[in-house]
């Protein structure tokens, strides 16, 4: 029925890493933490030490780090030893062509080993990575591209071909584009990075960093402006193998599956590097989701630890236990879940269909790492993100007039807040020192979330302090979608908000309102989606334009997205007396 995995059968569930949260809590270090690592000499490191270079004289080396499960056809195994051979033929390519340290790489493609070879690749060679997610539109990949100025484009020739080629000529920045997967033809400008990568040795010299220097460049947005860089660092890998040990109980034997793509954040910290300096093998699938393959993965892959996402999670419920049951699941030991709340009911699911529940955590693009958690060997508060893992502490904190205080009622709501530092802590926005500045207030790092921590330390989502929206899992910026849409012909004003959705958490919702001489009628509908889908891309885009004869605004022009969101669902309107007019 099934080929065993590529480690064979799972066996015994090993003990947890965590059996006793307080007591490793209690004793717990960075400094210690990063002795677990081998670094490099002088207090130096790279996370692409960490993740490959470490294991190559240990047994390690040719143990299955990643086996690629191709969108037709047979899986693909590749070893520590040959996944390191091909970031270092990457990183002796990114020499060859005049790459130097600091220089910023970006990865525009979907789940293939290339993909990963070049970000450990551009690791090795002292160069910052930025996965961007390959289902974003043009729109998206541009305002990225024009932020980050990279010198260096990774994609395929597919994606190049649709979203790229039409404005890369008006950037100065990313002076070399590479095509990974099957070239037909390098269009001009490009180069075909397998053939070049053939050419180069297998052989490469990992540099060794400064722990503060920039390794990782991830994007996220925020209610206004322009999508955000967080900076992370060589350092962030300590608390990445850490987490990845401590909240997702890692363990040299696991067969391990994080759903998310490297486009994101999650599948950067715990789809490339948590997994590999944890000496795991990765199952890594090219295909999207699709609840069949997703059971036949975990069934003939013996999966034992499986990190995923709420949407997913929903959407197998929504089909009911019938299909799970149809697989045998029982290597899987542990399950975890992040990204957006998971409701109580899926974590009792997990239970009753996969055999296991699910662990939520908590933490964002700018932590860099997992924070708070519902830990291997500590009960589950099913709803409840869990409690700060070791070397974090997590508070609940109200704004004053001169700073924050720290919330003590657990009944009490308030923004969730992280006292610094930490490894993995985001170390600016790029070219936005003063936006990076005003999300500290002392020694606390003020996280835009709203939350409450109940009586004994479990901490519980309520929902955003902004106006971002999270749906399936991805953050969405109004403003930015509110830019595409107002480049419309017709369209005056645009305003996006957040509406609740069963499967996806929340659904992009425009308001518009149009110019004089346009008529709101169906054709135009469709037409502004149209355009949205084809700027932004599916992940982005609204789903539905409502339109209105004008929007919600301040007093000082903003559009109260707020109060569109308040009308939309029959929420409280609350304070209004900012609204242009006063009150409607
Ligand atoms: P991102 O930076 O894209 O990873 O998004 C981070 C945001 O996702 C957080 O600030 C939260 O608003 C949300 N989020 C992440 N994990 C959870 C969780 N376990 N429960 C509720 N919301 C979450």
């Amino acid at each position: 029925m099934r080929s065993p995995g590529p480690q064979g059968p799972a066996g015994e569930a090993p003990p947890p890493a965590l059996t006793d949260h307080d007591a490793v809590r209690a004793t717990f270090s960075w400094r210690q933490a990063r002795e677990q690592l081998a670094g490099l000499p002088g207090g130096r490191l790279n996370i692409a030490h960490e993740a490959l270079d470490r294991h190559l004289g240990t047994p390690t080396a040719e143990r299955i780090a990643m086996r690629f499960l191709p969108r037709q056809g047979e899986p693909v195994d590749i070893s520590y030893r040959a996944l390191a051979e091909r970031a270092n033929r990457f990183a002796n390519l990114l020499a060859a062509l005049g790459v130097k340290p600091g220089d910023r790489v970006y990865g525009i493609a979907h789940r293939t080993p290339d993909l990963y070879a070049a970000a450990l690749g551009t690791l090795k060679h002292g160069g910052v990575f930025t996965p961007l997610f390959s289902a974003f539109g043009p729109e998206p990949i541009r305002s990225r591209v024009e932020i980050g100025e990279p010198v260096v484009l990774v994609t395929t020739e597919r994606l190049y071909r649709r979203k790229i080629a039409d404005w890369i000529g008006e950037t100065p920045s990313a002076q070399r584009v590479l095509l990974i997967g099957e070239v037909a033809e390098a269009p001009p400008g490009t180069l075909d990075a397998g053939q070049a990568m053939s050419e180069q040795s297998p052989d490469y010299a990992t540099r060794p960093m400064a722990p503060e220097d920039p390794a990782l460049l991830h994007f996220t947005s925020g209610t206004t402006g322009r999508p955000k860089g967080a900076i992370h660092v060589h350092e962030a890998v300590v608390a990445h193998h850490v987490t990845g040990r401590y909240a997702l109980d890692l363990q040299p034997r696991d067969i391990y599956w994080c759903t998310a793509d490297p486009g994101w954040v999650t599948g950067t910290s715990y789809g490339i590097i948590a997994p590999l300096t944890n000496g795991v093998t990765m199952v890594v699938d090219e295909e999207e989701f699709d609840a069949e393959r997703w059971y036949r993965i975990l069934e003939q892959e013996r999966v034992t630890v499986w990190y995923t996402a709420p949407t997913a999670i929903r959407m197998l419920m929504k089909l009911g236990p019938a299909l799970a049951r149809r697989h045998d699941l029982s290597a899987l030991r542990f399950l975890a879940s992040v990204g957006e709340p998971l409701n109580p009911e899926a974590v009792h699911w997990g239970r009753a269909t996969l055999g296991r529940p699910f662990h939520d955590n908590w933490w964002q693009t700018e932590t860099g790492g997992i924070m708070i958690a519902n830990v291997a060997g500590m009960p589950i508060k099913p709803g409840s993100m869990g409690r700060p893992v070791p070397g974090i502490e997590a508070a609940v904190a109200r704004r004053t007039d001169d700073g924050i205080e720290l919330v003590k009622d657990p009944a009490e709501t308030g923004e969730l807040a992280l006292k610094t530092p930490w490894p993995s802590m985001f170390r600016g926005y790029l070219h936005e020192e003063a936006r990076y500045r005003k999300c500290f207030v002392g020694d606390w790092y003020l996280t835009g979330d709203l939350a409450r921590r109940d009586e004994d330390g479990y901490f519980w989502f309520i929902g955003r302090a902004d106006d971002v929206i999270k749906s399936s899992g991805h953050l969405i910026g109004p403003f930015e979608v509110e830019s595409v849409l107002m480049e419309h012909p017709a369209v005056a004003e645009a305003g996006v908000i957040g509406v609740p959705d069963e499967v996806a958490g929340e659904t992009v919702k425009a308001f518009v309102s149009l110019k004089p001489g346009h008529a709101p009628d169906e054709a135009l509908r469709r037409e502004i989606l149209g355009l949205a889908r084809k700027r932004l891309g599916p992940a982005v885009a609204p789903r539905q334009v409502e339109f209105r004869e004008r929007l919600p605004r301040t007093r000082s022009g903003k559009i109260m997205r707020r109060l569109l969101r308040a009308r939309e669902l029959g929420l409280p309107e609350g304070d209004t007396s900012t609204l242009e007019g006063g009150r409607e």
